[in-house]
């Protein structure tokens, strides 16, 4: 049955091997940094934190002058960015959270086990050597790594790398993404709707998934179907973009353009997919830049960006991990009658920690991406019954 189409495995395999990561690297603000990926591996030029502190407000002391009595003198005041003198023996040191332990204590009281007049302090507790004192060092060591390359960075990443006083980061280049949307039907929401067109939703999608991404988005709008205006697009495209990714026109129907155009203008390979939505994509190179062909059905193109060309675009980022990573759910349904290709079913989180299926899973409805938490990966044949395993894709994990 699914003679002389490829597996969605072999064709991201195929796929991966053609995605070569962006080699321009630049140093950018820490600030700046989030959302991009790191280009190489970053270590701490310091320990952190970079000194014994107290990790409570209330008392420092040496654990070994408790010996002869729980009353201790009161010494010094020692604040958060301050640092103290040495502790004379039998004496305390009122101290905060954050600042530095003084020389000679070993221990810290919290305010809530003590009792304190205005030259002394009565411990309710005896602490042992080391108890609420942050040691020099002990999150991070000076010259460990603290962030590894490939990484997207996220906010706590910056704030790591700000922690230990790194500047600037290098990152890679962001990608430029070419887009444009093939179809003679199409009109922008704006324009009268005349009869017989619908609205490039595609445009939407696609732009926003780019975007969510952190691409860099040349969008060349709605091409006519003419093969002329095709291949017009593509050149001034691959001049200007590392990647180029088109929706419609990749069927085999008389007003299809993309593959002749694409074969004019550099080189194609044309696959039919053992999947569902989806199964015509493109692939191929114009010039130096990339090209992906996604199918015009709403879901299909919306499945197959996150399906292709989102592992694609992460190589070419340099992002070390591609592949998303599924996890195991409950099928609070059954799906009798599967396809005879790998489904990627549009489901929803129910109240009860299970997925519920949208009730259409039309190529058409694009409702269902919307009304969805995620694919359901379903092998190929495979019929569900409620209550079952199966292997989800959050939309949190396919949008990271
Ligand atoms: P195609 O792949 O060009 O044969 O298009 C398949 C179906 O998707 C047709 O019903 C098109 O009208 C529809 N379609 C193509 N492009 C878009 C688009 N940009 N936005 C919404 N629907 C589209
Ligand atoms: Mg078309």
């Amino acid at each position: 049955m699914n003679k002389g189409l490829l597996s969605v495995d072999e064709a991201l395999t195929q796929l991966l091997v053609g995605a070569v990561r962006v080699a321009d690297v630049e140093d950018l603000p820490t600030l700046e940094a989030s959302g991009r990926v790191l280009a190489r591996a970053q270590r701490s030029t310091m320990d952190v934190p970079p000194m014994d502190n107290s990790a409570m407000d209330g008392y420092a002391v040496r654990a070994a002058d408790l010996k002869a009595g729980t009353k201790l003198k009161l010494g010094q005041r020692i604040m958060a960015g301050a640092v103290g003198r040495p502790l004379e023996p039998g004496s305390a040191a009122r101290i905060f959270t954050g600042a530095p332990i003084p020389p000679g204590a070993d221990a810290v009281v919290m305010q809530e086990d003590t009792e304190a007049g205005s030259d002394f302090v009565l411990l309710k507790k005896i602490p042992k050597p080391g108890d609420w004192v942050r040691y020099v060092g002990s999150d991070i060591r000076k010259g460990a790594e603290i962030l590894p390359a490939g990484k997207r960075l996220l906010p706590q990443d910056t704030g790591l790398a700000a922690s230990v006083g790194i500047k600037t980061l290098a990152v890679y280049r962001r990608v430029r993404m070419g887009l444009f949307f093939t179809g003679d039907e199409l009109v922008m929401p704006g324009e009268p709707l005349a009869p017989g067109r619908i609205y490039n939703s595609n445009r939407f999608t696609l732009r926003g998934l780019a975007q969510a991404f952190d691409c860099e988005v040349n969008d060349y709008g709605i091409v006519p179907d003419s093969l002329e205006a095709t291949r017009e697009v593509l050149r001034r495209a691959a001049h200007q973009c590392d990647l180029i990714v088109t929706s419609g026109g990749v069927s085999v129907g008389e007003a299809d353009y993309v593959k002749p155009a694409v074969e004019a203008e550099g080189r194609l390979l044309m696959w039919r997919i053992a999947m569902k939505p989806g199964r015509p994509l493109a692939f191929g190179k114009v010039g130096a830049a990339s090209f992906i062909g996604l199918p015009g059905n709403p879901v299909s193109s919306f499945v197959t960006f996150l399906i292709f060309v989102r592992p694609f675009l992460l190589k070419t980022q340099g992002r070390s991990t591609v592949e998303p990573k599924a996890i195991a759910a409950r099928a609070d349904f059954d799906w009798p009658e599967p396809d005879a290709r790998r489904e990627f079913l549009r489901v929803k989180w129910n109240p009860q920690g299970g997925l519920d299926l949208y009730h259409t899973q039309d190529s058409a409805v694009l409702t269902s991406t919307a009304w969805a938490d995620g694919l359901l990966d379903n092998p190929a044949g495979h019929a569900i019954r409620k209550g079952e395993q199966v292997s989800f894709l959050p939309y949190a994990e396919l949008f990271r």
